[in-house]
């Protein structure tokens, strides 16, 4: 027998038509490219997004079209998702921080027929149009006032572009599973790999972000995402605040400590996201001027390891809630909420932050397993290793145009980390598969070690590579950028480490350098590090 309920497929449109219904007035607040703060409501993005919708349409493009982005959070960026996903198209994230040739190669290769770009991005776009035989148009987020001379082919302000149409609009009609979005993953090996979203997992991936035990967001909340739209899928929170009703902050392309501390203070940002560079950012203005944090209640740190540090600096200091999440792009992305269980709700002090360096538990919508190399599952005992494995409804089957299986027998993708899983369900990435030192049989977690070392007061940012070694087949190489003025030497930081490891992961070295390279989505390239590092050998 079907249950008698009625068909209402999980389509985006219906979080910016309900936003604009029960929160007609709440604020959607930009930090523009052009530099005012710019200010809207959810009633306003509806109309807007609506325009877009209408235009698209009147210009042909059709469903399933790829409609790429090049932009930086603000609410321009944010209604062309509404717009496009609103008549079955697809929004398609470049990352203006990849290689020009990844860029070309992802347009390319996801058939994007125009590009909605920042003012910022226009020289960038010149450059690589040349490449881009398939896109048609490059609109603009910017007005007639702002619109620079250009060579971008049939180049148009979007202001102009939703303006030549009135907005007497209906959003179209198709099914839930309908593709909605396109994201590339990095791609540390090979080409970068094109995960396609729906609009039904986008919608069950912000709901799950809005539970009380993930982000917890309400109507009285103001998120602000400072992970930018192009960065895995914003984390959903383009999608899960106006779902909440929250306010919503949008910090544009100023990202810096400062900026970023003005703006959650005069915009009264209760909720915020991103890597932990960014955090680090802020942590470093708030020692240097003596500010506080008067207004922000949490802050979800994902993407890398969130250090011990910087949780700590947060909580203790500033009365922040730290939620140490753990995701990936093809995951839409959350995974996993370091939240209190009422198992460990009572944990105090040194116990509180060793549960906190983990990443947490699954929500609804996440299965995860850890198994052994042969595919069998390993115990949740929080000390043994395993591949992480995961399945729920958005998390990716595929790679788009790759016909190749990525799934195991059971259903499961390999997120390629490394993890312990506690008896509580909290898990604990180890390490990149790919990145675990392999010593002498036993594994190394270069994530534990590096989180470590940035604990030292001296030190600004570690990373932790395997070196060949004859004996023991590779052996940790700890890579330290010191805070301004600060020279600690070798021993004084192995001195810091002892007794917080087992002897055998202590760096078999300690190598002092200015800078240590990321990648475009602000992880320690370790990549380029051992590619720096390859001579290296221990004296
Ligand atoms: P990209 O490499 O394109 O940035 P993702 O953002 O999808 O791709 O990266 C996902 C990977 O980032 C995860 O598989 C994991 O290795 C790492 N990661 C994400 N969050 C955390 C975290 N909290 N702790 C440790 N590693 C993390």
């Amino acid at each position: 027998m079907r249950g008698l309920m009625q068909d209402w497929p999980l389509l985006i449109h219906r979080v910016i038509d309900y936003a604009a219904l029960q929160h007609p007035h709440r604020a959607v607040i930009s930090r523009s490219v052009e530099g005012p703060m710019h200010r809207s409501t959810y009633s306003d993005v509806k109309q807007r997004a609506l325009k877009l919708a209408q235009r698209l349409h009147k210009d042909g493009v059709k469903p399933g079209d790829r409609i790429a982005t090049l932009a930086w959070n603000t609410a321009r960026h944010l209604e062309s998702w509404y717009g496009i996903t609103g008549i079955g198209a697809i929004y398609h994230t470049l990352n203006p921080r990849l290689f020009e040739d990844q860029l070309v190669y992802i347009a390319n290769h996801a058939g994007d027929r125009m590009i909605f770009l920042d003012l910022s991005f226009v020289a960038l776009a010149e450059k690589l149009s040349p490449q881009l035989p398939l896109i048609e148009r490059y609109v603009i987020f910017t007005d007639a006032a702002h619109m620079p001379q250009t060579t971008l082919k049939n180049a148009i302000a979007y202001e102009d572009y939703i303006n030549e149409v009135d907005g007497d609009f209906r959003w179209l009609d198709f099914d839930e599973n309908t593709a909605a979005g396109m994201c590339y993953t990095s791609g540390t090996t090979g080409h970068p790999k094109g995960v396609v979203y729906s609009h039904r997992s986008n919608l069950l991936h912000a709901m799950s972000v809005m539970m009380p035990d993930s982000l917890c967001l309400s109507s009285r909340d103001s998120v602000m995402p400072v992970v930018p739209l192009f960065h895995a899928n914003s984390w959903s929170l383009a999608f899960s605040a106006p779902m909440a009703g929250a306010t919503l902050v949008m910090p544009g392309a100023k990202l810096d400590g400062e900026s970023v501390f003005n703006i959650i203070e005069n915009e009264n940002v209760t909720v915020t996201a991103a890597v932990p560079t960014v955090w680090l950012g802020l942590l470093n203005y708030l020692e240097t001027s003596g500010k506080v944090l008067t207004k922000l209640k949490r802050v979800a740190i994902g993407g890398s390891a969130c250090p011990r540090a910087v949780t700590e600096a947060f909580e203790q200091k500033y009365g922040v809630e730290v939620i140490h999440a753990w995701g990936m792009t093809e995951m839409s992305p959350i995974g996993s909420y370091s939240t209190l269980k009422p198992e460990v709700a009572d944990l105090k002090g040194t116990a509180l932050y060793d549960l906190k360096q983990k990443q947490g538990f699954a929500p609804f919508t996440v299965e995860m397993k850890i198994t052994d190399d042969d595919e069998n599952i390993l115990p949740w005992d929080g000390k043994t290793f395993g591949r992480l494995k995961v399945r729920g409804p958005a998390v990716s089957k595929a790679y788009f145009g790759l016909d190749e299986n990525i799934l195991d027998a059971e259903g499961y993708f390999d997120t390629g980390d490394v993890a312990t899983i506690d008896v509580n369900g909290y898990m604990n990435i180890t390490d990149r598969a790919k990145d675990v030192i392999k010593s002498g049989g036993e594994w190394i977690s270069s994530i534990d070690l590096e989180n470590i070392a940035v604990g030292h007061p001296d030190v600004a940012e570690a990373a932790v590579i395997g070196i060949a070694h004859p004996k023991w087949d590779e052996r940790p190489l700890l890579i330290i950028v010191c805070k301004k003025d600060r020279h600690p030497s070798k021993d004084d930081i192995l001195a810091f480490m002892q007794g917080k490891i087992a002897k055998w992961w202590m760096p078999d070295d300690v190598v002092f350098v200015d800078d240590i390279p990321h990648t475009a989505t602000g992880k320690i390239s370790k990549k380029t590090l051992r590619d720096s590092f390859k001579d290296f050998r221990f004296s």
